[in-house]
């Protein structure tokens, strides 16, 4: 591919590990519940049913998640916590506040050289100063000519950031791990994409890829990018 063109790249779980953080403190949280007769995959139920719930009124990110871990904990003890347990509460949310996040093997390499013959973006969903925070801690700034952090990724999402930096749809890619977010809903935006999956993809995140769909590139890692552009 020679000629340049636009690479928006998602950001948890395709430039640097997120929701595997999440796993080991929903892990952590159920060992220290040792709950006398729900078994894990019960209480892993309870919590998600939480978790849609806030994440619908209050939006994504690690406070949300938190709070959904408290309502679980009060909902299985039916009594609040004690200041030991707040203890308890403040080790969890001390994962997502450590100041730094692990990189996705090749990052650093692949942004460098991509950026040398492409236009590199940044586009991830969340709460504003948490991505902000990821975003700062992972050094990787320079490598993009703009940074988006948006509510959700509809379709109008991207249409609406295509419009504001004035890219053109036609040799614009979308590079993420979420099927819905930023496979599906850029394709119905007409973006090409390249889908490349994270083991720990949060479940809230998956959806069906169409495979007779010629718009989206399936790669295994990283590192591949740089073979297709
Ligand atoms: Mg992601």
């Amino acid at each position: 591919m020679q000629d340049r063109q636009t690479l928006i790249f998602d950001a948890d779980d395709t430039l640097w590990e997120n929701n595997v953080i999440f796993e080991r403190v929903v892990a952590d949280f159920i060992d220290w519940l040792a709950h006398p007769t729900l078994d894990p995959a019960a209480i892993r139920a309870i919590l998600a049913e939480i978790e849609e719930a806030n994440v619908v009124a209050h939006g994504y990110g690690s406070t949300v998640f938190l709070r959904s871990l408290r309502e679980c904990f009060t909902h299985l003890t039916e009594r609040p916590m004690g200041a030991a347990e707040e203890m308890r509460m403040a080790e969890f949310t001390a994962a997502f506040t450590s100041g730094r996040v692990e990189l996705i093997p090749s990052v650093i390499d692949v942004l460098d050289e991509l950026s040398a013959r492409h236009d590199l973006f940044l586009m991830t969903k969340g709460a504003p100063d948490e991505q902000q925070r990821k975003i700062d801690a992972s050094g990787l700034a320079e490598h993009f000519a703009g940074v988006d952090i948006v509510p959700t990724k509809e379709p109008a999402t991207y249409r609406r950031v295509l419009a504001e930096r004035a890219l053109d749809a036609g040799r614009t890619w979308m590079i993420g791990n979420s099927p819905k977010s930023d496979i599906i809903a850029a394709r119905a935006a007409g973006l090409r994409a390249v889908f490349i999956p994270n083991a720990n993809t949060w479940a809230h995140e998956h959806a069906e890829l169409d495979p007779a769909d010629g718009g989206i590139l399936h790669l295994q890692v990283f590192g591949e990018l740089i073979k297709h552009f």
